[in-house]
C-alpha cells in the first residue's frame, strides 16, 4: 500500500500532465498535424548549437573522470563563478561561485529552498494564476500554501490581499515573472510596493520572510518589456532560475538558485541549500550540462519565433471575440472561457481537437492556458478550429 501522502498526491496527479499524454493519444488516433496540443511548455525552439557545440567539444577535450563525475553538491565551482560573473554584468549584483548552487532545473531549486526553509505548518504565499506544481512542492515539507485570489484586471498581484494575509507564521512568498499562466510580467511598481510590504511586515513581527523569485522566462519577453531584477529591490531574496526555456532543454535539467550574501542566516541557507540537494537525492545537477552550458551563458533563444506565435494567436482569438490577455513574456496566453466553467469548456474544445489546460489548474476558474510554443503551422492551423469552438459557444 502506498502512503496516504502520496496516495492524495497521485489522486491530483497534474491536469497538465494528463492533457499531454492524452495528447499523444489523440495524435495517434487523428495524426500530429490534426492535433492542436497547446498543454504543454515543451519549448519547440530547438537548443541552440552552440549547446551542441559546447557538449561535443567537452567530450573530446575534457577529461572523462571530470566531466562524469561527482564534484560539490552545489555544483562545479568553476561553472558557478561564470554564472555569477555573467549576472553581475547584467544586473549590476554582486555576486560570486559562493552566491550560486546549481540545480536540477527549476522544480529542483524550489524543492531545495523549500526544504531548507519550511518547519511543519509554515506558510508559503502565492499569487493565483500560479504554476500548480508549487501546490505539491511546498507540501513535500509539510508547509501550507496560501493563494491570494488573481487580480483580473491585469494580472499583476492584488497585493492589498497580499498584505493581509502574511502572518507570523510566513517563511516565505514566491512570485514567477514572467507568468506562468498569463504571460504577464510583475511591474516595477509592482515589485516595489510587494518589497515595501514585506519589509514592513518583517518588522512587525520580527521575522524573516523569504521572497522566492521563480524565472524560468526571465529570457523570454517581447518588445523589450524590463523583468526587474529582485535582488536589487528587496534584501531577502533568492532566486531560482532555469534553462528549461532559455535554452530550449527541459530534459536535461539544470537550473540554479542565486543566494546573495546580504539575506538573513546566509552561511546556514547556503549550506542547507547544498545538503537538500544531496538528501533530496539530486546529489548534483547533472554535470555535462553544467559544463555546456557555461559555455553558452550569452546564447539566444529565438524569441521572434514565439513573437510571431504570439501575435498570430493573440490577433486570431481576439478576431473571434475571445477576450485574452496579451501576454508580455513567457510562451502562453491566459483566455476567458465563454462558458463559466473551464473544465468543461477545455473539454468542448477536445471535440475539435484543441487541447488547452484549465485555469482551475492554475487556481484561477474561468480561463484557459493556451501554451503557444508549438509550431506555427500549429497556431495558422488551429485558428479555423478555434472559430468553430468560438461558433458551438454562441460567440
Ligand atoms: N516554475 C514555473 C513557473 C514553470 O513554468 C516551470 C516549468 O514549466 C517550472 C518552474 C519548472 O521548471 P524546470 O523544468 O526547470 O524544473
Amino acid at each position: 500500500m502506498i502512503s496516504r501522502r502520496m496516495q492524495k498526491m497521485v489522486a491530483g496527479n497534474s491536469v497538465i500532465r494528463a492533457m499531454f499524454e492524452e495528447g499523444l493519444k489523440m495524435a495517434r488516433q487523428y495524426g500530429p498535424e490534426n492535433v492542436f496540443d497547446f498543454s504543454l511548455g515543451n519549448p519547440n525552439v530547438p537548443a541552440p548549437e552552440e549547446f551542441k557545440n559546447a557538449i561535443i567539444k567537452i567530450l573530446q577535450d575534457v577529461p572523462p573522470v571530470k566531466v562524469h563525475g561527482y564534484m560539490p553538491n552545489g555544483g562545479f565551482p568553476s561553472v558557478r563563478e561564470k554564472i555569477a560573473a555573467s549576472l553581475n554584468k547584467r544586473f549590476g549584483t554582486n555576486f560570486n561561485s559562493e552566491n550560486i548552487i546549481m540545480t536540477v532545473g527549476a522544480a529542483g531549486g524550489l524543492n531545495i529552498i523549500l526544504k531548507t526553509l519550511l518547519n511543519p505548518g509554515d506558510e508559503v504565499i502565492t499569487f493565483a494564476p500560479f504554476f500548480g506544481e508549487y501546490r505539491n512542492y511546498v507540501a513535500n515539507f509539510e508547509g501550507e500554501l496560501v493563494v491570494v485570489p488573481p487580480n483580473t484586471i491585469n494580472f499583476q498581484p492584488d497585493l492589498v490581499a497580499f498584505e493581509k494575509l502574511i502572518r507570523p507564521q510566513t517563511k516565505a512568498v514566491i512570485i514567477n515573472s514572467p507568468n506562468n499562466p498569463t504571460g504577464v510580467v510583475y511591474s516595477e511598481e509592482t515589485v516595489k510596493r510587494l518589497s515595501s510590504i514585506l519589509e514592513e511586515k518583517q518588522r512587525e513581527f520580527s521575522s524573516s520572510i523569504y521572497l522566492i523569485s521563480d524565472e524560468p522566462y526571465r529570457e523570454l519577453v517581447y518588445g523589450g518589456t524590463e523583468v526587474p531584477y529582485l535582488t536589487k529591490y528587496y534584501r531577502n531574496t533568492l532566486v531560482g532560475y532555469s534553462y528549461s526555456k532559455s535554452l530550449s532543454i527541459p530534459g536535461e535539467r539544470l537550473g540554479y538558485v542565486a543566494v546573495p550574501s546580504e539575506i538573513d542566516d546566509y552561511e546556514q541557507v547556503w549550506s542547507a541549500l547544498a545538503v537538500a540537494n544531496r538528501i533530496l537525492g539530486f546529489v548534483n545537477a547533472p554535470s555535462l550540462v553544467q559544463l555546456a552550458v557555461a559555455e553558452c551563458l550569452d546564447a539566444k533563444t529565438d524569441i521572434a519565433y514565439y513573437g510571431r506565435n504570439r501575435d498570430t494567436l493573440y490577433e486570431g482569438l481576439t478576431k473571434l471575440k475571445f477576450q485574452c490577455v496579451k501576454p508580455e513574456g513567457a510562451f502562453y496566453l491566459f483566455m476567458k472561457t465563454p462558458m463559466e466553467d473551464d473544465n468543461a469548456f477545455a473539454q468542448a474544445a477536445k471535440k475539435f481537437n484543441i487541447l488547452v489546460v484549465p485555469g482551475s489548474a492554475f487556481g484561477c476558474p474561468g480561463y484557459v492556458r493556451i501554451a503557444y510554443c508549438v509550431s506555427y503551422e500549429t497556431v495558422v492551423n488551429s485558428l479555423p478550429k478555434f472559430a468553430e469552438l468560438a461558433a458551438s459557444c454562441g460567440l
